[in-house]
């Protein structure tokens, strides 16, 4: 069966989205990132439980379509898939204007979650975190507030889980740390999720280089002020282009990643005109 042109395309991004994040070590064995339907707004795409790896995904079979509006499959014979997908479900639900969400367990990002050191943007690339800064999701209280009847693993495994996490978010907010678990982002397409998630791991690499330089407190560590942010989100907007070509080009010639549906057209060159 022939897959129209749309929908091929961001099967051929979400499948390389899928190689760069774990080739930039934001997810393993777990994480995930998901794409709006392009066909149908009222759905999303995101890998199935096997092939068991971003890394393994290589062709449109290993992915599944979910509803919106309560993340259950279109196809109530699909296979398994991820138990966390309301993540997806429930930021796609909330904002009509995200297309991705991405969800990783990075191990730079996941000591930020807990304690009670502000993840702001320290750099110019992460202007994106916005004047406040990532928002802190945990997910004990909420655990408490919902009595949720699921065992508490620390899972967003039910939608009104996911709900409680898509409240975290905002677009001028657009980064939410899962206390003792990971973080969740999104964007208005596939490269804009990913380049938020690969500049919050490193904004977070960057923070804890800092803190330790300054003795572990962050007396000498200096924030973007919030006029350097305003600036740094709109050149960063403009920007992601030319990050996504080259993190595209790095898995394209790596032979773990394998993707049997072509490769996505050319978007755009964008870039800063002055
Ligand atoms: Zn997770």
């Amino acid at each position: 069966m022939s897959i129209p042109p749309k929908l091929h395309q961001q099967l051929r991004l979400l499948i390389r989205a899928n190689h760069i994040l774990h080739h930039h070590g934001l997810v393993d064995a777990f994480g995930h990132i998901s794409v709006r339907h392009p066909l149908n707004k009222e759905q999303y795409i995101i890998a199935a439980y096997d092939p068991g790896a971003p890394a393994l995904v290589k062709n449109a079979s290993d992915f599944i379509s979910y509803w919106v509006k309560d993340s259950s499959p279109v196809d109530p014979e699909a296979p398994q898939g991820y138990s966390e997908r309301y993540i997806h479900g429930e930021i796609l639900r909330k904002f009509p204007g995200a297309n991705s969400v991405v969800h990783s367990h990075s191990d730079v990002v996941i000591p930020f979650t807990l304690g009670d050191v502000n993840v702001r943007p320290v750099f110019h690339m992460a202007g994106f975190l916005g004047n406040s800064g990532a928002s802190v999701f945990h997910i004990n209280d909420t655990y408490e507030r919902l009595q949720e009847r699921y065992p508490p693993d620390i899972l967003i495994k039910s939608q009104a889980l996911g709900t409680a996490l898509a409240s975290h978010l905002s677009d001028k907010q657009p980064v939410v740390l899962q206390h003792k678990h990971g973080f969740t982002t999104f964007g208005k397409d596939i490269e804009e999720a990913v380049y938020r998630a690969i500049y919050t791991q490193m904004n977070c690499k960057l923070l804890a280089q800092a803190m330790m330089l300054a003795g572990g407190g962050l007396k000498s560590t200096s924030y973007l002020t919030s006029a350097e942010i305003e600036a740094c989100a709109v050149m960063n907007a403009k920007t992601q282009d030319k990050s996504f070509r080259l993190w595209l080009r790095e898995v394209q010639v790596n032979r773990l990643y394998r993707n049997e549906e072509g490769e996505p057209e050319k978007g755009k060159v964008a870039g800063m005109k002055i």
